[in-house]
C-alpha cells in the first residue's frame, strides 16, 4: 500500500497554484460568482497547459487518459471557485470521457482532438422540470424522421449549466414509449445554437461558473449522425448514461466538494490565527481549535475516499460502489467543514468580500447536483446486493 501521491501529481499541483495566482486572483473569482459569468480567455490560458488532453488518449491528440491527475487538476482548480473548475469539467468529462466511452468512431475522431484543446463545452440536458433523480422517467422527445436521417427533439430541459456558453448540449430525449423507462432512451449531440433552442436563466445560489438554464427545445433539428454512439445506439441512451461514465461523474464533483472544503480550512485556519478576542487569538480558545482540526481530520478522510475511488478508476477497475461512497461522504462533510468553518470567521463568513460566503452557497449544492445524496445511497446499497423487501 503507498499512499504517497506521485511527483508528476505534485508537480501539476504546483503549476495549477502558481497559474491561479498568477491568471485568477481571489478579487476576480468573486467578480465571476457575481456576475455569473465565464472567461474563454482564462480557459483558453489554463488547456494552455494541457490539463484538457488528460481525459483524451494520445491517439485523439490528448496526453492519455489519466482519471487520478484530472481529479486532482479539478480540485486545485476548486479552490479558486468554480469559475475554471466548471468549465474545465464540462470539456474534460462531459465531452471528452463521455464520447471516450459512448461516442462512434467518427465522433471521437472529430470531436477529441478539439476536446484534448480545450476548444469545445458540453452541457448537460439530463435534468427537466418534472424529472430530477428519476431521469429514465425523461420526458423531452426525440423522433427519428422516417428517411432515419434526421432527430427532432422537442420539449424542456432544465438545469442546463452552461448551455449559454456550450458548443453541445447532450441531451437526454425519450426516443420511444414512456412505459419502457429504460429502453427507449437516447443521447444526442445538440448543438446549443441549433435553430429551435431557446434559453432562459435561473437565478441560483450556488456554483456559478455560468448561468444555469432552462433549455427549450422546439422542433430542433440534428443530423442522426450526432446520436451519441452513432444512429446504430438509438434508444441505447440508458447504457451510456448509468455506465462507467457516470462512476467518473461522481468523482469530478466530489473532487469540486473536496477542493472548497480544503480552501475553506486553509482560510479559517489562517483566520483564527490573525483574529484576536479576550487578549488572544481566537486559535487559542479551545472551541475554536478543535473546530479547526475536527474540520482538518474529516477534510483528510474525504481526500482518502476520493482518492481512492479516483486510483480504481484510474487503474481501470469497477468503482461504481466507491465513486458513490466517496460522492456521499465528501458531499455530506464538505458541507459540516465548510459551515464550521463559517463560524470560525464569525460574521465575515457572511460578508461577500470574503470568500467564504461563496464557499457555503457552493457547497450546499454538493449533496443535491451530481447524483443526490439520497441516490447515492440506494446505489451503494443496491450494488452491494441489501434486499430492498
Ligand atoms: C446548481 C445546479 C446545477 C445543476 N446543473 C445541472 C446540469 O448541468 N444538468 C442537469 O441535467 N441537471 C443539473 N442540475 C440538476 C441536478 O442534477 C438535480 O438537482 C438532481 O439530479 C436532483 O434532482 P432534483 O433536484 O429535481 O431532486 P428530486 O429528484 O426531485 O429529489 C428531491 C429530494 O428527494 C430525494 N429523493 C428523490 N428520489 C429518491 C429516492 N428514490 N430515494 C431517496 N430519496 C429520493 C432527493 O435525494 C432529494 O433530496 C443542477 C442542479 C443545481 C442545483
Amino acid at each position: 500500500m503507498n499512499f504517497d501521491e506521485g511527483e508528476d501529481l505534485t508537480l501539476l499541483r504546483d503549476t495549477l497554484r502558481r497559474f491561479l495566482d498568477r491568471e485568477l486572483p481571489r478579487e476576480e473569482a468573486r467578480r465571476l460568482d457575481a456576475a455569473a459569468s465565464h472567461r474563454p480567455d482564462l480557459f483558453a490560458k489554463l488547456c494552455e497547459l494541457g490539463v484538457t488532453g488528460l481525459t483524451v488518449p494520445e491517439e485523439y491528440g490528448g496526453s492519455g487518459v489519466d482519471i487520478l491527475a484530472a481529479i486532482v487538476c479539478i480540485e486545485e482548480l476548486a479552490r479558486r471557485g468554480t469559475s475554471l473548475a466548471g468549465p474545465y469539467i464540462h470539456c474534460a468529462f462531459y465531452g471528452a470521457l463521455n464520447l471516450l466511452e459512448n461516442g462512434s468512431d467518427a465522433q471521437k475522431r472529430e470531436l477529441l482532438p478539439r476536446l484534448a484543446r480545450g476548444e469545445l463545452l458540453f452541457a448537460y440536458g439530463l435534468s427537466e422540470p418534472d424529472v430530477g433523480g428519476d431521469l429514465a422517467s425523461a420526458t423531452v422527445t426525440g423522433r427519428l424522421e422516417d428517411d432515419g436521417a434526421t432527430v427532432v427533439i422537442n420539449g424542456t430541459k432544465r438545469w442546463c449549466t452552461g448551455a449559454r456558453i456550450a458548443d453541445y448540449i447532450y441531451t437526454l430525449v425519450r426516443s420511444g414509449p414512456a412505459e419502457d423507462r429504460y429502453r427507449n432512451l437516447s443521447l444526442v449531440l445538440v448543438p446549443a445554437r441549433a435553430a429551435g433552442i431557446t434559453i432562459t436563466d435561473i437565478d441560483h445560489t450556488g456554483l456559478r461558473y455560468s448561468a444555469t438554464t432552462d433549455v427549450i427545445f422546439d422542433e430542433v433539428r440534428v443530423p442522426a449522425a450526432n446520436v451519441v454512439g452513432g444512429r446504430e445506439k438509438w434508444h441505447h441512451g440508458w447504457p451510456m448514461l448509468a455506465g462507467r461514465s457516470l462512476d467518473i461523474e461522481k468523482l469530478e464533483i466530489t473532487a469540486v466538494a473536496l477542493g472548497i472544503a480544503a480552501i475553506a480550512v486553509d482560510d479559517a485556519w489562517q483566520y483564527a490565527q490573525e483574529r484576536r478576542q479576550f487578549g488572544r487569538r481566537i486559535c487559542g480558545h479551545q472551541a475554536i481549535r478543535h473546530l479547526l482540526v475536527e474540520a482538518r481530520t474529516r477534510l483528510a478522510a474525504c481526500r482518502h475516499m476520493l482518492y481512492h475511488a479516483a486510483w480504481l478508476a484510474t487503474q481501470g477497475r469497477d468503482c461504481s460502489v466507491e465513486s458513490s461512497m466517496a460522492k456521499w461522504f465528501v458531499a455530506e462533510h464538505a458541507v459540516g467543514i465548510v459551515l464550521a468553518c463559517q463560524r470560525v470567521l464569525g460574521a465575515y463568513g457572511c460578508a461577500r468580500d470574503f470568500d467564504m460566503e461563496r464557499y457555503v452557497r457552493d457547497i450546499t449544492c454538493m449533496p443535491i447536483v451530481g447524483g443526490s445524496s439520497h441516490m447515492q445511497l440506494n446505489n451503494i446499497a443496491n450494488r452491494l446486493g441489501l434486499p430492498a423487501k
